[in-house]
């Protein structure tokens, strides 16, 4: 009997953008660099975006967490900036070791009810990886599945971790997925599920992504079973291409590698984490301790991440502009990085995009 919150289409993209440009003109922004190679990515990224004229106005928040009892707690200031702009781009952050801490990326999910996880992966011309024709997109649910935190031991050597899955939390991910097909183009949507198996728990979720696609009659709708799923993305994963996968939490957790795997691993690839209050765009890796401070990380996930962004808050020319410049950078093949095999420095590599825009 959980409440239906979430109505329309359309509400549910608009509800998750609705930021209004201030006094300039401009959009206000919030920009949270990270650790590691965080903040030199992020000036990569400011320095393509301001070339390419966009109107943001980045507001540069520290999110540094203070620890107290195994909480993990974000400056106040970093979640009234959030809350305010609506749309945040995030850095790499290090998540703090020790046990009991929940990591600093859960704790921003739960703060602003981050629902979907969005993973395009897309092949890089020019970057040669076994496949190049992926072009897939995957809608994760992201707040309960195998991940709602409810686990107990019954008896010594017995015990039971819950999967959580509600009419509400799935309907919210399954139009957001209706909505964000129509909004990129694509006239099919896919459930991928074991109802086979769980057949209480993944058949609500199918069963409620059948009901959410008949409000959406221009646009298909079909699903698959998760294990013919990655033997066919892994088979020919063209097949994908025209489509939008949804699925719950730890499906997607994996599919989602999987799909990274496939363009050349996590270094390239975009997320965005859609929340009804807010949302928040981030690289997929991580704060490569390794070379921070070098000027030799690639920025590319990160200006990926933040051209999501743009499409989110409807600045498409920007969108495309920048897209445009920086895979014709890759392709051209000159100006890369050195995980793609080149020598440049970050700072070249950002010129070389921005001499393109
Ligand atoms: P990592 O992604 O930071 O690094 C793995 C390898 O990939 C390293 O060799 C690194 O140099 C390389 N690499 C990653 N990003 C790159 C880039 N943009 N350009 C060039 N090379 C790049 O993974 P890790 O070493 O397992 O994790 C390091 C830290 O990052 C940990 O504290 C981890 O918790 C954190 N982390 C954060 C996030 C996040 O904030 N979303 C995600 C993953 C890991």
């Amino acid at each position: 009997n959980g409440t239906r919150s979430v109505s329309t289409a359309a509400s549910t993209l608009t509800e998750a953008f609705h930021a209004e440009k201030n006094a300039d003109g401009n959009y206000t922004v919030t920009l949270i660099p990270g650790d590691g190679i965080g903040p030199e990515i992020s000036r990569s990224v400011k320095a393509i975006f301001a070339a390419a004229n966009t109107p943001i106005e980045w507001e540069e928040v520290d999110v540094t967490p203070t620890i107290k009892d195994g909480k993990v707690t974000i400056p106040e200031e970093a979640i009234q900036s959030v809350r305010k702009s609506t749309v945040a781009l995030k850095g790499p952050l290090a998540t703090p070791i020790g046990k009991g801490h929940v990591s600093l990326n859960l704790t921003l999910r739960r703060t602003f009810n981050l629902f979907a996880n969005v993973r395009p992966c897309r092949s890089i011309q020019g970057y040669k990886t076994p496949y190049d024709d992926v072009d897939t997109v995957l809608i994760r649910e992201n707040t309960e599945g195998e991940y709602s935190g409810i686990e107990h031991e019954v008896v010594d050597g017995v015990v039971q971790s819950i999967k959580l899955i509600t009419r509400e939390a799935s309907e919210r991910v399954a139009r957001y997925a209706f909505a964000y097909a129509e909004s990129i183009g694509r006239d099919r949507v896919t459930a991928v599920h074991k109802a086979n198996i769980m057949k209480l728990a993944d058949g609500l979720f199918l069963q409620v992504c059948k009901e959410v696609s008949q409000d959406f009659p221009n646009i298909k709708f079909d699903d698959i079973l998760l294990d013919r799923a990655c033997l066919n993305i892994t088979a020919d994963p063209s097949i994908f291409a025209d489509t939008v996968m949804v699925m719950p939490n730890l499906y997607g957790d994996i599919l989602s590698d999987m799909g990274a795997g496939l363009i050349g691993g996590l270094g390239l690839t975009p997320s965005g984490n859609i929340g009804r209050d807010a949302s928040i765009f981030e690289a997929v890796h991580g704060t490569a301790p390794d070379i921070a401070g070098q000027d030799k990380a690639n920025s590319t996930a990160l200006l990926l991440s933040g051209i999501m962004m743009l499409r989110h808050m409807r600045l498409y020319e920007q969108a495309d502009n920048i897209e445009k410049a920086v895979f014709g950078t890759i392709a051209e093949g000159k100006t890369l990085t050195g995980d793609l095999g080149g020598k440049a420095s970050l700072t070249e590599y950002t010129s070389a995009i921005i001499s393109r825009l």
